[in-house]
């Protein structure tokens, strides 16, 4: 797909990753529109934008709520004029160890229900039901083709501390491959990426002996930045043989 001719969506582009991937994609000349929770931050993303030659458009909207992505997709082909490109990028987490016992009290702390939930809806239902919207879609206006991008993480290999994460995250993955098969007889492609420490407001808010620490596991010692993360997404946009596989970009990173 030719990338200054797609019509994006983005979600979670009120921060981070997506906020590059929106600036990004408008920088090459696509047309963008991208979701949130927060007005004041999609009004910044979009100020950004400003000079662009890329349309973007931003919505308030929850990637969890079914209502709500249904109409955040028919919102953003109407204002696009059409919809090709789907980048599943919002994504939360609520780390904690599954059952955790304080040494010196013998209490045992459990990971709560709530925060599995949370998380499973966020970083797993939200893609589910973009993806499933943004086919519809396609199918539906027939589109002459799609691409699904979807914002894993090194930790779908199992990260200590994170089950409901890693689960999410490796089932993204699954879906990738999984979607990709499904959804080629439409004409749309999948692809996931899986980055390791990427340099956002996530590791910018961790403590700097914490951060360095860390870092030291990277084989390339040092966090990956947004661009170098929007390198992938590109390449899954542009190259019309590649469908339901996972790109890892983490630095040589393994848990
Ligand atoms: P970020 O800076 O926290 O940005 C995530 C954005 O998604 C925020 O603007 C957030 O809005 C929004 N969001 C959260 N829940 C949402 C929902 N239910 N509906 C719509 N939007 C929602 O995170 P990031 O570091 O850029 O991460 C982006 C993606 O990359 C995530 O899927 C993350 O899991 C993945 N990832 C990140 C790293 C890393 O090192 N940063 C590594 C591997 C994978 P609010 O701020 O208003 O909540």
């Amino acid at each position: 797909m030719n990338i200054e001719t797609a019509k994006a969506l983005v979600t979670g582009g009120g921060s981070g990753m997506g906020r590059n991937f929106v600036l990004n994609l408008a920088k090459a000349g696509a047309d963008v529109a991208f979701c949130d929770l927060n007005p004041q931050a999609i009004e910044e993303t979009v100020a950004l934008a400003t000079d662009l030659p890329g349309k973007v458009v931003g919505f308030t909207a929850n990637v969890a709520d079914e209502d709500a992505v249904v109409q955040l997709i028919q919102d953003a082909a109407t204002a696009l004029g059409g919809l090709n490109v789907l980048v599943n990028n919002a994504g939360i987490f609520r780390d904690g160890m599954l059952v955790k016992q304080d040494r010196e009290t013998g209490e045992i702390k459990k990971m709560s229900l709530k925060n599995w939930n949370t998380v499973i809806a966020v970083d797993l239902t939200g893609p589910f039901l973009c993806t499933r919207e943004f086919a519809v879609h396609c199918i539906e206006n027939k589109e002459e083709a799609g691409v699904v991008v979807n914002i894993s993480s090194v930790s779908r290999h199992g990260n200590v501390g994170q089950s409901n994460y890693s689960a999410a995250k490796a089932g993204l993955v699954a879906d990738t491959k999984l979607w990709g098969v499904e959804l080629a007889r439409h004409n749309i492609r999948t692809g996931a990426i899986a980055p390791g420490f990427i340099d956002t407001p996530i590791l910018q808010g961790m403590r700097p002996e914490v951060l360095a620490k860390v870092l030291k596991g990277v084989p390339l010692k040092r966090a990956g930045s947004p661009d170098e993360i929007f390198s992938a997404v590109r390449f899954i946009i542009e190259c019309d043989y590649f469908t339901g596989r996972c790109i890892d970009v983490d630095g040589g990173l393994t848990l």
